[in-house]
């Protein structure tokens, strides 16, 4: 396909449990995707080429995987395994592929009970039309991040992922060594160590995160005047102050947690962050952080105000870990393989 004497990469993408929007992201690093076609062939593409996992028994090797959604089938498992099996390096591309995501809010459910009412959809459309039998593959016990299955070299979160780090991510994993090295779309927010992958054309650190270093508020366009707020709103609810931080003016925003790399992109529209780059590296558990950045946000001395405060929030689970309940939820979360 290409003219460098440098083999091109072999690449799979593949979408478990997700939206696939992850996968329209990859394409949507606009006329860069004209370099990624003159350093790797698509090999495996379901989405685009129709592939099939069974087809994988074909390729020898795979060097490169992008794989994005969360583990909730029996198929997702097998194709997560085989892709692990067959790929050099493997890559969890968007926060349900590597914390578990929105599908991962299930796991908040008694999962017999989801599992029982599953089934019996199934039984009464089997009912109905004998002839149309579904043949959907048996469901997890409970949803899981590709890293509770299997190794994962690298992380690119997200929802989806911004265009920036998958570029970055394509540079230094798939054209390294085989394209004139360009640093990303907005190269100053690149971690010391992925940029200097970049141009080096050496792989970055395994286990290295396609993300910024610090949290959200960190880039985020938005003044904290160490100011406490009042009344506790909803986004609807809210004339939101121009310029002034949606924390402090009471909204629930999860900047302070969250892994930085979008550059607030949520926060810049008056939309407070829900934390879909995960957490950022110093917090053990985002809920828990998010209760107390409220409560010494809250203009209020007293337990009980404080308490009620915090109960109020609609969705406190759903809220806090929207993307990362199955990884990063210290009751919820399971060890990820190493
Ligand atoms: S991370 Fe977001 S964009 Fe990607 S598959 Fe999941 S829901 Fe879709
Ligand atoms: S809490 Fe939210 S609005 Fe406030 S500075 Fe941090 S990211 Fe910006
Ligand atoms: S502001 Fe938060 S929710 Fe919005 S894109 Fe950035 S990390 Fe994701």
């Amino acid at each position: 396909m290409g003219t460098n004497p440098v083999p091109n990469k072999k690449l799979a993408i593949f979408t478990a449990t997700g939206c696939r929007a992850c996968e329209n992201a990859i394409l949507d690093i606009h006329y860069q995707v004209s370099s990624l076609a003159r350093c790797a062939d698509i090999a495996f593409w379901p989405y685009m080429l129709g592939s099939e996992v069974r087809d994988l028994e074909k390729q020898e090797s795979i060097d490169v995987c992008f794989f994005a959604g969360a583990i909730r089938t029996s198929s997702d498992r097998e194709a997560a395994l085989k892709l692990r099996e067959k790929s050099r390096i493997m890559v969890a591309c968007g926060a349900c592929a590597a914390f578990g995501g929105m599908p991962g809010l299930v796991n908040i459910s008694q999962w017999s009970v989801v599992s029982g009412q599953s089934q019996r959809t199934m039984d009464n459309k089997q009912q109905t039309n004998e002839e149309e039998k579904p043949e959907l593959p048996p469901l997890e016990s409970r949803v899981l991040g590709l890293p509770q299955i299997v190794k994962v070299d690298y992380l690119v979160p997200g929802c989806p992922p911004t265009q920036n780090f998958l570029w970055a991510a394509i540079q230094s994993l798939v054209c390294n060594g085989q394209s004139p090295a360009r640093l990303s779309f907005a190269a100053s927010r690149l971690p010391e160590a992925i940029a200097q992958a970049i141009t080096s054309g050496i792989l970055p650190p395994k286990g290295s995160i396609f993300a910024g270093e610090k949290a959200v508020c960190a880039s985020c366009s938005r003044v904290k005047e160490e100011k406490r707020f009042e009344t506790y709103k909803r986004p609807y609810q809210a004339y939101e102050e121009l310029g002034r931080c949606l924390l402090e003016q009471g909204l629930v925003c999860q900047g302070i947690t969250t892994q930085e790399g979008c550059g607030g992109l949520c926060t810049a529209m008056g939309q407070p962050c829900r934390g879909c780059f995960g957490k950022a590296e110093a917090i053990f558990d985002p809920g828990a952080k998010m209760v107390s950045a409220i409560s010494s946000t809250f203009d209020s001395n007293d337990a009980q105000e404080i308490a009620a405060l915090v109960d109020d929030i609609v969705d406190l689970v759903g809220t806090f870990y929207r993307y990362t309940l199955p990884t990063q939820c210290a009751l919820f979360s399971t060890p990820s393989k190493d």
